[in-house]
């Protein structure tokens, strides 16, 4: 028998990616490949950094995408179809859109899939005839004993980037975020003696921890750490601003070799944290945070989200501001999209905001989908722009690495590559006007 796994990326969501210089693969296919009984044959494309091969058919070609991609995965799967290959749909969208997704293929998986591929492919091998339609998951699984991600299937360059989970959910609730309706409202730990051999098993000296936030359990996060500090590795993953205030939270992930920590902040204004379901991010803390990660020789990334309904023009230069004066090395700059199914989708379609479903716009970066409430969408897109024009130039990363402490000095050429990486991006948008 024979697999195609295919992560899935449309061509315009590589090239907004590649204005990262740093880019982390997604580690879904590697870790559903281990569910596959030995006698299968597996192959993964990434199509960030791979094209797939449409000579070859498979028995089965696996598919699993972000919202943005959802229709160039649609397109792939039509292919497929036909040469006459099984389609099976599954990931984020896939849970999000159900209905829509069983248009373009043969069975689709909603929600996690640890305990439905299985059945599945259990099926497939007996060629069973009930095996199209929906594998939903009912109930969240245990994370125990899952086996680790196949190595082999990760894209070499990122290879040498160790990436595991070892979490999956969050408590919270934000009104923007997919989370709740991906894992539903559960927040679920695997054994740490589990994670941390794992952690080990990486040849490389740099793990990322793609958990959504990692010290949701601040406990489990502390033990973590202590397991992992023998491995000696570097490593970075999300974790919630209340970690920040933490001394011994923030001790033993330095400890561990913790080099960066990425914090939702999602804005400086108070009002829009408030309305979006975040007041539990308080902006006055926002400085203190910053300079207390600094202390512990680890690096800030902030995420921050522009189109909030009480944001108005002003909120782009006060962001800059703030992330100068603040020093903070790295942002991951985002417009708010209503990804469908939250409540920030379902309330804004409520009140006749919601622009467009083409879905391939729902980037991010590259496209206002909603009416935002105090500007135009071209006011948000273009105050998107000139934050990360101004991020991004020399003068503001010299003066953020000036705010920050020299230990943290190694940020400035990897600043200077990010630099590199979105004037190029922005060179070519200007050139395809
Ligand atoms: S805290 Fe972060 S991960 Fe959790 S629900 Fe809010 S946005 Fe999602």
């Amino acid at each position: 028998m024979t697999a195609l796994l295919i992560t899935v990326s449309s061509p315009n969501m590589v090239r907004i990616r590649r204005t990262r210089y740093i880019r982390f693969q997604q580690c879904t296919m590697p870790y559903l490949a281990a569910h596959f009984p030995p006698n299968w044959e597996i192959d993964h494309v990434d199509e960030e950094c791979e094209q797939i091969d449409f000579s070859r058919r498979y028995d089965l070609v696996a598919l699993t995408f972000h919202t943005p991609s959802a229709p160039h995965a649609y397109e792939i799967a039509d292919r497929f179809r036909q040469m006459d290959c099984f389609i099976l749909m599954g990931g984020p969208h896939v849970t999000l859109m159900p209905d829509e997704a069983a248009e373009h293929a043969d069975a689709v998986f909603v929600g996690e899939a640890e305990e439905t591929l299985p059945r599945f492919l259990a099926h497939f091998e007996q060629g069973s005839p009930s095996l199209h339609g929906r594998y939903v998951c009912e109930k969240p699984p245990l994370l125990n004993g899952l086996p680790m991600s196949h190595k082999e299937l990760f894209h070499r360059r990122d290879h040498a980037a160790g990436i595991l989970c070892a979490t999956r959910g969050c408590p919270n609730h934000c009104e923007f975020c997919t989370l709740a309706r991906l894992y539903g409202r559960s927040f679920r730990r695997r054994p740490i003696a589990e994670v941390a051999a794992e952690f080990a098993s990486f040849h490389g000296k740099v793990v990322i921890f793609w958990d959504d936030n990692l010290s949701a359990d601040m406990d489990y996060a502390k033990d973590l750490f202590r397991a992992i500090r023998p491995a000696r590795k570097w490593w970075s993953s999300q974790a919630a601003i209340q970690a920040a205030l933490d001394d011994e939270f923030l001790e033993l992930a330095a400890a561990s070799g913790c080099q960066h920590l990425f914090f939702g902040l999602e804005s400086i204004s108070q009002a829009s944290l408030d309305s979006a379901g975040k007041a539990f991010n308080q902006t006055d803390m926002y400085y203190r945070l910053v300079r207390r990660v600094h202390a512990h020789g680890i690096g800030f990334q902030a995420g921050i989200v522009f189109g909030f309904d009480s944001d108005t023009p002003a909120i782009f230069n006060e962001t800059s501001d703030f992330l100068e004066e603040a020093g903070v090395q790295n942002a991951t700059l985002n417009i708010l999209t209503p990804y469908p199914g939250t409540p920030l989708f379902n309330r804004l379609e409520s009140e006749g905001r919601i622009l467009t479903r083409d879905w391939s716009k729902y980037n991010s970066r590259a496209d206002v989908v909603f009416q935002p409430k105090n500007m135009s969408p071209e006011t948000l897109l273009e105050g998107f722009w000139a934050v990360n024009q101004r991020f991004y130039s020399l003068k503001s990363i010299l003066t953020r690495s000036c705010h920050a402490p020299p230990r943290l000095l190694w940020e400035l050429p990897l600043n200077l590559m990010y630099s590199l990486k979105w004037a190029r991006y922005a060179y070519s948008k200007w050139q395809s006007k």
